[in-house]
């Protein structure tokens, strides 16, 4: 392995473009190519739940449907889409619920996610209906948070009172940017002058907590484009925001144009810790404590996610990351024939279970403690760590604090760090597989 070929792999393991968290250990970039069998899908979740009863699981349920793909818009979303396919989209998600519902008659389900595209763009029957659906297979925990991705401009009365009605406690709202030039410049279809009347109408129907997000550097938007954007979102007093920088499609931004957009990102911060928002890290803050649990990167360390739809990630704790079939028709079929609802996969275990906590804590800038990985993972993971923590120390990644160890997270920390727990099986199988 050359030093150049380390760096591209590592690149890719950040370079994340998909809905939900990422995954950092093992990435999605060194998962086997499937299908993974029902059968096989089935019996490590089991182990699963089995091993670990102290541990959550949450559900994420992917509805791919957008009215038009935004132009900066990196996820696996089909634009103008018609009834009938999201109508078998919708009985194939039923498919896999009934799939597992078994699997998980014991277990309390104690968060759900569902995400996209944008669910409230599905006509309000189809929307009732994949809500009822859920609550039907699976014992969701009273009071669960139960989150929803949306675009203002989707909502009207009778969706709105159906997802309030169906329990949906916290809306995520797509806003990008309050500007009509600027959404129309990023081909984003979206009325602007609806966002507010969309936050009355949720509200009215009865949901408390909305959780907005703007972005910058969107085309054409300058720094007063965005500060105004933090404003008029402030005002409307949104539980959580979220101030995100734009991904390109392809490559990553260039460091001098990330190094502007975070100082928008701090300016914008400022705004809303006088507003009267508590800061989370660099690119959110929040009002009363109250955040999306799923968008907590913490929850994933300790917990299992059934990832539910197309392109939807399972987190098998202990046992089995998985994804499922990206394109929704290609979900549709497979799931309506009886064949596997999953694509790529990769069976793990408890050490890439200590990697995962390792590579998220460190790169969050959190101080680890060997006690505390004892804890966690026995005594084999925290000497694993000792040893990994000593060599990456060595080379001026990581430095003691406080009895446990600290990443600065300067760029050349992300990618020792990443290298140092990786290993070198790991990074020579990303490298194989992607061609590096
Ligand atoms: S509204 Fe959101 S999910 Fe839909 S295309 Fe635009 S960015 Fe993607």
């Amino acid at each position: 392995m050359t030093q150049e070929q380390i760096e591209k792999a590592v690149s890719l393991v950040h370079d994340v473009r998909y809905g939900g968290l990422p995954t950092h250990f093992p990435s999605l970039t060194a998962w086997d190519s499937g299908p993974l069998s029902r059968a096989e899908q089935s019996m490590l979740w089991t182990e699963s739940l089995r091993e670990n009863p102290q541990r959550e699981a949450g559900i994420y349920l992917n509805i791919p449907f957008c009215r038009k793909k935004c132009a900066f818009c990196f996820l696996d979303v089909k634009g103008g889409s018609v009834y009938e396919e999201q109508e078998k989209y919708i009985l194939a998600a039923e498919k896999e619920m009934a799939f597992f519902a078994p699997v998980f008659a014991e277990k309390e389900i104690s968060c759900v996610y569902i995400g996209g595209g944008t669910p409230n763009f599905l006509p309000a029957s189809l929307l009732k209906r994949i809500l009822i659906s859920l609550k039907h297979y699976f014992r969701i925990k009273p009071g669960a948070q139960i989150s929803m991705e949306s675009n203002p401009d989707f909502f009207d009365e009778e969706k709105a009172v159906a997802v309030a009605e169906c329990g949906v406690s916290m809306l995520l709202m797509g806003i990008q940017s309050f500007s009509a030039t600027v959404n129309r410049d990023n081909g984003r279809a979206q009325d602007v002058t609806r966002i507010k009347d969309a936050f009355d109408l949720v509200r009215r129907a009865g949901i408390k907590h909305i959780n907005a997000d703007l972005l910058c550097g969107l085309k054409g938007q300058t720094k007063k484009d965005f500060i105004r954007d933090v404003l008029l979102l402030s005002r409307l007093r949104p539980t959580q925001i979220h101030l995100n920088r734009i991904k390109p499609l392809a490559g990553t931004l260039p460091p001098e144009i990330k190094k502007e957009l975070y100082s928008w990102q701090q300016a914008g911060l400022e705004i809303l810790r006088r507003a009267g928002y508590t800061v989370l890290d660099e690119e959110s803050a929040c009002l009363d404590g109250i955040r999306n649990q799923q968008g907590n990167y913490i929850f994933h360390l300790d917990n299992s996610l059934l990832g539910l739809g197309s392109g939807a990630m399972s987190h098998a704790w202990g046992r089995l990351r998985s994804r499922n079939i990206v394109s929704p028709a290609e979900y549709s079929e497979s799931a309506l024939s009886g064949g596997a609802f999953s694509q790529l996969y990769m069976k793990t275990g408890i050490e890439e279970e200590l990697i995962h906590y390792l590579m998220n804590t460190l790169l969050h800038g959190v101080t680890v403690m060997p006690e505390e990985v004892r804890e966690k993972f026995g005594a084999a993971g925290e000497e694993f760590f000792r040893r990994k923590a000593a060599d990456m120390a060595c080379r001026g990644y990581i430095e003691e604090s406080d009895g446990g160890w600290k990443c600065e997270m300067r760029m050349q920390d992300w990618l020792g760090v990443t290298a140092a727990l990786y290993g070198e099986e790991m990074l020579e199988r990303i490298i194989r597989r992607n061609g590096l």
